[in-house]
This record gives C-alpha cells, sequence and structure tokens, in this order.
C-alpha cells in the first residue's frame, strides 16, 4: 500500500501566544519548529512515500524556515481554505494525481505522534475504510445548563477521544470529502466526521497519551519541560570496522585525505579505509543499514568514487530523522604510513564532511607491534565509533 500523508497547518491558532512567529505550528520546541518535528515523526517510519503540508497564505515565509534542510519526502506546499476541512480537502486534491493508495491526515501541532501508532493505523487500513488512532475517556462526563450547574451525568461507556493521524483509503475520503463541499457542509472538525457522514466504516485503534495536541502556551511550557528530561536518554552509538589490503601504487586515501606512499589501497571506490569505517558507525548508530547495502560494491556507479559520498550519505540520514552527530572517534591500525602528522587533516576533512565541528572528531592509529596482516604490512584496517543524538 502506497501511503501519503497530509498536514494540517493552516490554522492560526490563536490560543496559544508566541513570540516570534505566525502560528504555534512554527513555534520552536527544544529550539526546533513544531512543524518540523512532526514530519520528522511521520517521516521516521519509513512508511509514508510522500507528505503534503497544508498551509495558510500568509506563512510562506515561516514555513520555508521550518522545512529548511528536511529532507523526507516533502510535496510543495498548498494554501488551505477557510475551515479545517477546507484545508484538507485541498490537501487531499493536491495529492490526487500522484494516486496514492492510503492517506493518514495529521494535525500540525501533534509532533509527539510515535511510528507505532502510526504503524497501528496504516495496519489497520489494509481490512478497512478508514482507522483513527483514539483513546478511552477516563474522566467521569457532565453536561452543563445555561448556568453552568449540572443538568445531568453522560455515560462514558463506549465514548472515545479522537486524535490524528486519522487514515483512510484515499479515492474513498476524498470522494467523501468532495461530497461534503459540495453538500455545502464545511465545518466537520475531523475526517472521520467526513468519512462517517459518507457511510465510510472506521475503526478505532489504540492511541497515545504522548500525542497530544499542542493548544495553550502551557501546552508549550509541558512539552518543553518534557523535552529538556528525554534529550539525554535518545542517544544512539554505532560501531564500523574495515579492512583493505594494499596494492602497488604511490598513495593512500585515509580520512579523506592523501597520503604519498609505497603502496595503495584496493578496493572498488578509493578505498578510504577510515571514511567507510566511520560510515558504517553512523549507519550502525541509526540502525539504517550498512554501506555496502546502499553502495552495493557491485553497482559500476561506485567504481573509484570518492568514499566521501558514502558518508555525506550517511550523514543526510541522520538530518532526515531529525537526529545530529555526537561525536566520531575512529582508531587506525597500521605499520605504515605514519599517521599523526596527518591527524588534523583528517579531523577537518571528516568533520567537513558530517557538516560537525572538529571538536567532535577524534582519530587516532596504532600499529599492531608487528603481528597479524597489520603487522605483516598486508593492509590497514580501521574502527570507528559513532555517537547520534535522535530528537
Ligand atoms: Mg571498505
Amino acid at each position: 500500500m502506497r501511503i501519503a500523508a497530509v498536514v494540517v497547518a493552516a490554522g492560526r491558532g490563536t490560543r496559544a501566544r508566541l513570540a516570534g512567529v505566525s502560528a504555534k505550528q512554527y513555534a520552536p520546541l527544544g529550539g526546533v519548529p513544531v512543524l518540523r518535528r512532526t514530519l520528522g515523526a511521520l517521516a521516521s517510519t519509513g512508511a509514508i512515500a510522500m507528505l503534503q503540508v497544508v498551509i495558510h497564505a500568509d506563512d510562506r515565509t515561516d514555513y520555508e524556515q521550518a522545512i529548511s534542510g528536511f529532507d523526507g519526502p516533502l510535496l510543495a506546499p498548498v494554501v488551505g481554505g477557510r475551515t479545517r476541512q477546507a484545508s484538507v480537502l485541498a490537501g487531499l486534491e493536491a495529492l490526487a494525481p500522484h494516486r496514492p493508495d492510503g492517506v493518514l491526515i495529521h494535525d500540525a501541532a501533534r509532533p509527539f505522534v510515535e511510528a507505532s501508532l502510526l504503524t497501528r493505523v496504516i495496519l489497520a487500513l489494509q481490512h478497512h475504510d478508514g482507522a483513527i488512532p483514539a483513546l478511552a475517556v477516563a474522566d467521569t462526563l457532565k453536561r452543563a445548563d445555561d448556568a453552568g450547574f449540572i443538568s445531568e451525568t453522560v455515560s462514558r461507556t463506549a465514548l472515545w477521544r479522537a486524535q490524528t493521524p486519522q487514515g483512510f483509503r484515499f479515492n474513498e475520503i476524498l470522494a467523501a470529502h468532495r461530497a461534503a463541499a459540495a453538500a455545502g457542509q464545511h465545518d466537520l472538525t475531523d475526517d472521520a466526521a467526513v468519512a462517517e457522514r459518507a457511510g465510510m466504516k472506521v475503526a478505532l485503534v489504540e492511541g497515545s497519551v504522548r500525542n497530544t495536541k499542542l493548544t495553550t502556551t502551557e501546552d508549550f511550557n509541558v512539552a518543553e519541560r518534557e523535552l529538556k528530561g528525554s534529550i539525554v536518554a535518545d542517544v544512539r552509538t554505532g560501531t564500523g570496522f574495515d579492512v583493505h589490503r594494499f596494492a602497488d601504487g604511490d598513495h593512500v586515501w585515509l580520512g579523506g585525505v592523501r597520503i604519498a606512499h609505497t603502496h595503495r589501497l584496493e578496493g572498488h571506490s578509493d578505498a578510504d579505509v577510515a571514511l567507510h569505517a566511520i560510515t558504517d558507525a553512523i549507519l550502525g548508530a541509526i540502525g539504517d543499514g550498512d554501506i555496502g547495502q546502499h553502495f552495493p560494491p557491485s553497482d559500476p556507479r561506485w567504481k573509484g568514487a570518492e568514499s566521501r559520498i558514502f558518508l555525506e550519505d550517511a550523514a543526510r540520514r541522520v538530518r532526515a530523522l531529525g537526529g545530529r552527530i555526537g561525536n566520531v572517534d575512529l582508531t587506525l591500525l597500521c605499520e605504515a604510513p605514519k599517521i599523526g602528522a596527518h591527524r588534523e587533516a583528517m579531523r577537518v576533512a571528516i568533520a567537513a564532511i558530517l557538516g560537525i565541528e572538529t571538536s567532535r572528531i577524534g582519530v587516532k592509529a596504532t600499529t599492531t607491534e608487528g603481528l597479524g596482516f597489520t603487522g605483516r604490512r598486508e593492509g590497514i584496517a580501521a574502527m570507528a565509533t559513532a555517537t547520534v543524538i535522535l530528537p
């Protein structure tokens, strides 16, 4: 099933007063705009093939700033309508030429949606016209009269609080939205209501208490505090190891630096064993396969390729998750060439490829006391560790 997402960001969010931005979905949360966090969360599963954001006509600048550097499958934004319902329809119409099978419709102001929740909604779409995440109502419900007194206690049995993303078969929900608009109905507050109106069967799947909608300034303050508490928690570590053998030649590439030597290193690419180990360490930290999977040696495109391409790709994958590289530590194992004179050049080159400070790069070297294949000067081995900090 090819799944698209519509992210509704056209509202003005008057209930949260936030300095410097036009609407709450562009406000920074832990230093990152809310919309950017929401897009990152949706992209994190890899299950969503395209992201369509619906914006307010006045918000183009805020939007461009929010998505700057975002590397997900983002389509150009469309401008929404006067109501949420009209904005969703604009998003669906923009997706129609791409012919997705299913669509998740999500509030921009719900940045904490978890991958497991997205999976529940998407899986339910295989069996139903629609599926929405929902939470059982825990509090006792009261109906009030005009004077503010209780007129009735409402049974909470079978009552649920609807969240987003709400998932639907694409053609069905597009038709339902078109029909509601054509009938002059414009004030339905969620897409499940549009689906119900069209007679679609919409299933409930388990929602998540973390998947709150940021509405008031207090919501932002609570979220900011929670983020501070969780930032340390999601640090990932990866390791990489690589070996290349010596062959006839007059220089080697190590850590992005060309070093004159009595031999070259043999390999399909430029055989920069150091950059290969670092690439694998970063890919390992984000659980995204290894260098051979993304750049198969059998592919002629990578013959003689500069290994910086592989490392740039790994860094791009980290950014696509909204993450950043904490540090990289590299150890080279060889008798020769001597690394010390090139250490700083390697740190600078690796930092430039990754787009991080040189202070975050460690380069070390050791001999193996004449033992083993490195001791016999048959080749060079490299090992690396990388940490990645995910939002
Ligand atoms: Mg290699």
